[in-house]
């Protein structure tokens, strides 16, 4: 089972949205133009009431007490929201820097150093033991879920239990992965957890079943969370300090690398080629010095030899990005880019950084789902393999439309904006 902790398995749609996100009523986090990707299409679906037997049954076989299960799921209903939730994600388009922009404001900022002073004893001692900057960390936390303030909102907050019933029963595609978190949040209260005061006897968390300050699904709790203050319970709801633990020993389980940050803006030189922001191929900090990138800002670069790659969010007009490896370990949260760029700048603003130096093309406008089927099927017919035309821009379409890009003398940035398109239109 995959364990990314928001995300869908094996997938880049958009993840489970959390809380915050719920709030702001972003339903596709976010994609940015070449990263939004389309919903599954909506399958038939057998009676929730069988499929809910069947998930008493299914859950009771796998540790978790019978009469937990009944009292639980037995008579539960679908939460017709949750399934709307999903069927959103994806069609839903909004720039990448909207995204950004919504997430690390200077309220959060704000708000983030006052936790940074609030809590400096505990982080100190999760740093210490995890290995793991408290500016991530408090990054994370103010992404996810405000530092904790939408945990107060139940308005906002869900039963997990009745989320992940409804999505176990009602999202086939996924059918397998709702079903083991459903069956990870049924042990959950069996072993007593979770303190269940807010909701008596719910469990509560994201429309997708995310929980807590940090929003872990059940299965990531089970595996990730620990007791950080010691008080006997691994307690991510109303512990900021279980919650930031559990979420340092979660980066630390994918690889986080003490004192190396995520990478930084680089400037990029007069007639640079776009070709090279593939987003995969590495080079050392040095070869990148090399072929003439800077960093945006005045930063000693001790460590030359490690590998990092370069991106392009907003193609060659917008921003650049050297990735080093701990950026893969902030998307393991949350596969998105546009997520990990927020968590990535907010750690920034949280150290006293200043903000992205150059510019977003803001006059850009990203293309609808349709857009992006559209322009996925001219590649192909083109000869440019843009691997299926689904409407999901990830990789393969990138790298066609550098091809195409490229074949037509424009910089390949593997950026897909109504330009474009309008452009690839307009030529046999
Ligand atoms: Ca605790």
């Amino acid at each position: 089972m995959d364990d990314r902790i928001m995300s869908t398995p094996k997938s880049r749609e958009g993840r489970h949205t959390g809380l915050r996100a719920l709030r702001l009523g972003i339903a596709a986090l976010a994609l940015a133009p070449g990263l939004a990707v389309a919903a599954p299409e909506p399958a038939p679906t057998p009676p929730f009431e069988t499929c809910r037997t069947d998930l008493i049954a299914w859950a009771a076989a796998h540790d978790v007490p019978q009469p937990v299960a009944q009292a639980q799921l037995g008579g539960l209903e679908p939460n017709p929201d949750v399934l709307a939730a999903t069927r959103n994600q994806g069609e839903f388009v909004r720039p990448i820097w909207d995204y950004i922009e919504a997430s690390v404001t200077p309220a959060r900022i704000e708000a983030g150093q006052r936790k940074l002073a609030e809590l400096a004893t505990p982080l100190a001692a999760i740093e210490a033991r995890y290995g793991v900057d408290r500016y991530t960390l408090v990054a994370f936390w103010g992404v996810e879920s405000t530092y904790g303030t939408v945990l107060d909102d139940l308005a906002v907050v869900k039963p997990v239990v009745r989320s992940l019933a409804t999505l176990s029963c009602g999202d086939p595609s996924r059918a397998a992965y709702w079903r083991d978190e459903l069956t990870a949040a049924l042990q959950i209260l069996a072993r007593d957890e979770a303190p269940l005061d807010k909701m008596p006897g719910v469990l509560t968390g994201s429309w997708a079943g995310a929980m807590g300050h940090t929003q872990f699904m059940p299965t990531v709790y089970q595996q990730h969370a620990v007791d950080f203050d010691g008080d006997g319970k691994r307690d991510i709801w109303t512990s900021a300090t279980d919650a930031l633990a559990s979420t340092a020993n979660y980066l630390r389980a994918h690889g986080w690398r003490f004192g190396e940050g995520w990478g930084y803006e680089v400037v990029l030189p007069e007639g640079f080629d776009a070709a090279l922001a593939d987003e995969t191929t590495p080079r050392s900090l040095a070869a990148w010095r090399d072929l003439g990138l800077k960093p945006a800002h005045d930063r000693a670069i001790p460590d030359e030899a490690t590998q990092a790659t370069l991106i392009l969010p907003a193609g060659i007009r917008g921003p650049a990005f050297l990735l080093r490896p701990n950026f893969a370990v902030i998307l393991r949260y949350n596969t998105a880019l546009a997520y990990a760029l927020t968590v990535a700048q907010l750690s920034d603003r949280l150290r006293g950084d200043p903000g992205f130096s150059r510019d977003w093309p803001r006059g850009d406008r990203p293309l609808s789902g349709d857009e992006r089927r559209d322009l996925q099927s001219r590649l192909t017919e083109r000869g440019y393999a843009s691997g299926g035309v689904d409407g999901k821009i990830g990789p393969k379409t990138r790298a066609a439309l550098r091809a195409y890009q490229g074949s037509v003398g424009l910089p390949a940035d593997g950026y897909a904006d109504a330009a474009l398109l309008e452009r690839i239109r307009a030529t046999p």
